[in-house]
């Protein structure tokens, strides 16, 4: 069983925990080792806000002791919004007759991702409805042309669950990280929201991810869509799941995105869970302390200032610019899958990334050199891999610098990259990367660590 659902309801049942109790387990989070499931449900659980406030401060050292100070940065494609399946919640659903649909072909596919590339972005995820004309072979395609005629490095794909073979098929193309959401964790939930289609079948989609890891993708991307069922049973689910693929396959879900349920056109009328700023902030600081390799995603669903907040307690990706509808980035704003709610351009994301004293990183090398699944896992969790997150987000902000940057933020990217420099303190580490910038400012690309 990939998560034991009753499990995780007992462990909700405790009384909240104490002060001191969750004093000891903040204790523990701070080795950076990530904590057992008990700890994390009694932190999912915490209500008083002082306990919280140490929660919260744990969760942003943790981050930066794993991850150093910077932010990644990252752009949705979307390739289709056709799709068969009845998610009640969801503007793509196929019951929506209303909403117009469209297919990205392959040079349209290419022509976004220049866009994407023109802004300065190096990693994209593409995200499609679930539709065979528009399965495997689509996606393959798209993901190839990508590689083949844009300056994207890596691109990432949310595609809904497949066979062990078609993920062989998919990882094979170059697909970097393979993520697909279970929404709810809660079975009879679930089967209310997804109603027909595909995405009816709860094992199939929960099972996904131990297929994709047999075959051959080292890192995975899970999360709960938030507002569904109780935050803290999806949460805690989440955390399971991903403890689940560490024991089975050594790696844990490389990324835990966190959505929040948005209104969408024909969607549902309320959301059922409503999940607080304040209680989404609990749930970024609890994935952070209980699974510190794990990237924590956080998108444009959120507002500008909520996700400037969580940066602080422990969110360590942002999507940027972002258009949830397919041709969004050359042909503009269409109807959307959901609603956005930061509609901030890339340089505006970064500039504030900057002045909340981060480091916003375009890199793509752990992917690129196979740092990934297993090895990516034990290197974050022993520590090895904030040094070279620092080193890499200085070198992709400097190219950014160099290429991308015509007018304002230029003394914030300089002074940013400045800063990220002085906190560099492996020297031999420092005198390369110095190395390696003027090798860039000498017309050098694509440099890394
Ligand atoms: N069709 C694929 C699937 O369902 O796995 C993936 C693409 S879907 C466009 C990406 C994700 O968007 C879904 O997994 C769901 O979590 C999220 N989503 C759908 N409707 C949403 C809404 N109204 N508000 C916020 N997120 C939503
Ligand atoms: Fe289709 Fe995915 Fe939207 Fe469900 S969430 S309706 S599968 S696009």
């Amino acid at each position: 069983m990939v998560v034991d659902t009753r499990i995780i309801e007992s462990l909700l049942q405790g009384p909240q925990p104490s002060a001191g109790k969750v004093a000891r387990i903040l204790e523990k989070a701070g080795a950076c080792k990530g904590l057992g499931i008990e700890d994390s449900a009694a932190l999912i659980t915490i209500e008083a806000p002082d306990i919280l406030n140490a929660v919260f401060k744990k969760a942003g050292e943790v981050k930066e002791r794993v991850f150093g100070k910077r932010v990644v940065l990252f752009a949705p494609l979307y390739l289709s919004n056709h799709c068969t399946n009845g998610c009640v919640y969801c503007g793509f659903r196929s019951a929506n007759r209303e909403f117009p649909r469209k297919a990205l072909d392959v040079p349209q596919t290419i022509k976004e991702a220049r866009s994407l590339e023109e802004m300065g972005f190096k990693r994209v995820l593409l995200v499609t409805g679930e539709d065979p004309r528009y399965g495997l072979d689509y996606i393959i395609s798209c993901v190839r042309a990508i590689y083949e005629n844009t300056g994207i490095r890596i691109v990432h794909v949310n595609a809904p669950p497949m066979d062990t073979e078609s993920l062989k098929a998919l990882k094979g193309s170059g697909a970097g990280v393979y993520q697909a959401f279970q929404e709810t964790y809660h079975r009879p939930t679930y089967e209310k929201m997804h109603p027909w289609g595909m995405k009816k079948d709860y094992d199939f989609r929960i099972e996904v991810m131990d297929r994709a890891m047999s075959a051959g993708f080292g890192d995975v991307g899970i999360g709960p869509l938030l507002g569904l069922y109780d935050y803290r049973f999806d949460s805690l689910s989440a955390i399971a799941h991903s403890r689940h693929l560490y024991d089975e396959f050594g790696a844990h879900a490389h990324t835990i995105s966190i959505p929040r349920l948005r209104p969408a056109q024909a969607g549902l009328s309320e959301v059922p869970c409503p999940v607080s700023d304040e209680e989404l902030k609990k749930i970024v600081a609890v994935l952070r302390l209980s699974v510190p390799s794990a990237g924590v995603v956080v998108s444009t669903r959120e507002g500008a200032s909520l996700r400037n907040r969580l940066m602080h307690v422990g969110a360590t990706q942002l999507s940027a610019a972002s258009r949830t509808n397919p041709g969004g980035y050359t042909e503009g704003e269409g109807l959307e899958q959901f609603s956005t709610n930061d509609k901030r351009s890339l340089p505006e994301v970064i500039r504030s990334v900057i002045d909340e004293g981060y480091l916003p990183s375009l890199c793509t090398t752990c992917y690129r050199v196979g740092r990934v699944g297993h090895e990516f896992t034990e290197k974050t969790i022993a520590g090895e891999m904030g040094r070279l997150c620092q080193a890499n987000a200085i070198l992709t902000l400097k190219e950014y610098l160099l290429d991308h940057i015509k007018n304002g933020s230029r003394e914030a990217v300089e002074r940013s990259l400045e800063e990220g420099l002085k906190e560099v303190k492996d020297q031999a580490l420092k005198d390369a990367l110095i190395r390696k910038l003027k090798e860039l400012e000498e017309g050098g690309r694509d440099l890394f660590f």
